[in-house]
């Protein structure tokens, strides 16, 4: 099974993903690259892409509900890393729910996270 994300991106593609400028300030410990956001007021910033009315970033390389992946994963946000995938800790997620349903998806159930082998006879 391939994890759910990977054929998704819904989320990356719904909501504005806004954080605090310290992230994109190294001497800080920022690890998102700044030239990928734009700023939103004196505390905040959000991916670039991500404040329009149809929302998708800019570090997203996608075709959602296809594959999907993040450009920058390894340096993301944190705000990114917080959504977690409807039933993958073992309950539903309203924020992952409502992006892939805007998108024409299902939402995911926990069969979606059947790790199990078949057991051998
Ligand atoms: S909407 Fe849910 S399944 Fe899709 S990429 Fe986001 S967290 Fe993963
Ligand atoms: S930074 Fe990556 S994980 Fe975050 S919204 Fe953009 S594409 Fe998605």
């Amino acid at each position: 099974m391939r994890h759910p994300c990977l054929t998704c991106g819904a989320c990356c593609a719904h909501f504005r993903v806004s954080f605090h400028w310290s992230e994109t300030e190294p001497a800080l410990g920022g690890t998102v690259p700044a030239h990928l956001t734009e700023k939103l007021d004196a505390h905040r910033v959000a991916m670039r892409g991500t404040s329009s009315k149809t929302p998708r970033c800019t570090a997203l390389d996608a075709e959602i509900g296809v594959r999907s992946r993040c450009a920058i994963h390894p340096v993301k946000p944190s705000v990114c890393r917080e959504v977690p995938a409807s039933w993958e800790f073992g309950a539903p997620s309203p924020q992952c729910d409502k992006a892939r349903l805007a998108h024409g998806l299902p939402a995911l159930t926990p069969a979606d996270w059947d790790l199990e082998p078949p057991i051998a006879a």
